[in-house]
């Protein structure tokens, strides 16, 4: 159970701030509120960063750069240690502010919370082994250093799904390589990115290395893009606004775009069955599904679909759905606004006007305990078609359409069927059926008898609609620098 009084308490601290240059303070712009989506209540307010404070914000990690860029790696890398043992010393309070403002239930955001602070230490130690190359040259007497140099300052745009993650990932590599950053973070869940600022102010990382501005997307978010001394854009959330950033970007800059994902799962007749349910509920309802690599369509193999359906009919139906303070280890929480709800709903009302059976859920839980939030009950729909949006659009929700299939390139034909690239999913214990999947999909993850497409060690990135550049591992980290080739005449051997 949580302590009321610590998290309002937590929440109230953060109330109208902005964290600029090292310090937090009132802003001085009109109010948004911030709602919990569990009950409806106002939580709290946030302040909206006027054309001032943006400019300060920016101007504060500008001139941060300077310094900060020519530390020796190994103090930044210290630096990140530290934020990462403050993180996982107050993961829970972190997690309930999470839970308050996003829905997801207390264990799960404390899961996620700590797996930031094992990003911050991942990059730390990443921070050390950034290295260039020495390349040949076409005559005697020269040589040529390839050099890494971080890019500069960094505006990060994030979503709502992961407070902690996608603010902390963006957040890691800028402090890795060198840059600064102002992070701009979702309206819904913006006291998660002010409690990693306070971790930031605590772990002694200088003055304007962090900035956080709150503040609406459209207005704090395209000033960001917009403005000339921030020479990378670093975003996740929709692939609407990603390509409206990419259209509106009036200089040329590094942008990494990390958008929305329609992702498929493919369950072959050699599939282990139970293995394949296990992780079709997993990934298609965890978080209540509003994950951009959620499995929102699932293929099966006619001669086991009955079977796979009862089966994940069940497993859908043993799932909770609570308020996800009250009840830490549910596994459904709140949905994280009205938004994605009433979009679950639409896609499932077409589903079933099309023709779609449904096998488990299909509207919220009863009782008094959910009369005022947004909650839904995990969805399964049958004998699904291209011609719904539960198999055409990203659904972000607790709702995953299944269609049978005759053979795997049928399959994998259906599965490539989008505009999006990001994660698939297959099921399958025979050999062959396993490398013609993992060829075949055409996506920039695909997991193969599990549902974690994303480790931190490698390379995690979208294609097609799904996004350009990279996360995690090496590469996510080199997204940070550029390069420069330093061509030098030293005249031996001439
Ligand atoms: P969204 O509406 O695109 O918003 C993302 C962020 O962009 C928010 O901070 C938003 O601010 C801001 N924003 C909105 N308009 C902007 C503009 N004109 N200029 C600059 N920033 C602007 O996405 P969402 O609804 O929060 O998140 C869900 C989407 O994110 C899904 O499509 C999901 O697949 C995707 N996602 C992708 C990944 C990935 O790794 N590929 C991971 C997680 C989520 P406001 O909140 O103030 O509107
Ligand atoms: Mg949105």
């Amino acid at each position: 159970m949580h302590n009321n009084n610590s998290l309002s308490e937590s929440i109230t601290a953060l109330q109208g701030a902005l964290f600029i240059n090292g310090q937090f303070r009132q802003g001085a712009g009109p109010r948004l509120p911030v709602e919990n989506p569990a009950t409806g209540e106002v939580l709290g307010h946030i302040a909206s960063a006027t054309a001032q404070e943006i400019e300060e914000a920016v101007s504060a990690a500008h001139h941060a750069f300077a310094a900060w860029s020519r530390e020796l790696p190994k103090t930044r890398a210290s630096a990140l240690h530290r934020l990462g043992d403050l993180i996982s010393a107050d993961a829970l309070n972190m997690a309930q502010i999470m839970t308050a403002e996003q829905g997801k239930p207390v264990n799960e955001a404390k899961g996620e919370v700590l797996k930031l602070a094992e990003a911050c230490h991942f990059y730390a130690e990443e921070a050390t082994r950034v290295h260039g190359e020495i390349v040949p040259n076409d005559q005697p007497g020269f040589q040529s250093l390839v050099v890494r140099e971080p890019i500069g300052v960094v505006a990060a745009i994030t979503p709502w799904n992961y407070p902690a993650e996608l603010v902390g990932w963006k957040l890691c590599a800028s402090l890795a390589a060198g840059c600064t950053i102002v992070i701009k973070p979702a309206e819904l869940t913006p006291y998660t990115a002010l409690a990693i600022a306070q971790k930031c102010l605590e772990a002694g990382i200088p003055a304007g290395v962090v900035n956080v501005l709150t503040g609406q997307g459209s207005q704090v978010g395209q000033a960001l893009v917009e403005h000339p001394q921030v020479s990378k854009v670093a975003f996740t959330g929709s692939s609407a606004v990603g390509l409206h950033i990419q259209r509106t970007c009036p200089q040329v800059k590094r942008l990494s775009l990390e958008l929305g994902g329609n992702c498929p799962m493919v369950v072959t007749a050699s599939a282990d069955l139970d293995a394949a349910v296990k992780g079709a509920a997993r990934r298609s309802f965890r978080n209540c599904g509003q994950i951009c690599i959620a499995i929102n369509r699932i293929y099966v193999h006619r001669s086991i679909y009955p079977a796979f359906l009862s089966k994940l009919g069940a497993a859908a139906d043993a799932l909770s759905v609570h308020n996800g303070l009250e009840h830490p280890a549910a596994d459904l929480g709140a949905m994280a606004s009205a938004e994605p709800l009433n979009k679950t709903r639409a896609h499932l009302e077409d589903a079933l006007a099309k023709g779609a059976r449904l096998i488990a859920g299909g509207k919220a839980p009863e009782g008094a305990e959910y009369a005022n939030g947004h909650f839904m009950r995990p969805t399964v729909v049958a004998d699904c078609t291209h011609q719904m949006l539960v198999m055409s659009e990203e659904t972000f929700g607790p709702l995953v359409g299944v269609a049978p299939f005759d053979d795997l390139a049928e399959a994998i034909a259906l599965a490539n069927d989008t505009p999006y690239g990001l994660a698939s999913y297959a099921y399958a214990r025979d050999l062959t059926e396993i490398h013609t999947l993992s060829a075949g999909l055409d996506y920039g993850n695909v997991a193969i008898n599990n549902v974690d497409a994303g480790i931190m060690n490698a390379p995690y990135g979208g294609r097609k609609q799904s996004g350009v550049g990279y996360e995690h591992g090496r590469e996510g980290l080199l997204e940070y620098f550029n390069f420069k080739h330093v061509r030098l005449h030293h005249g031996v051997g001439n």
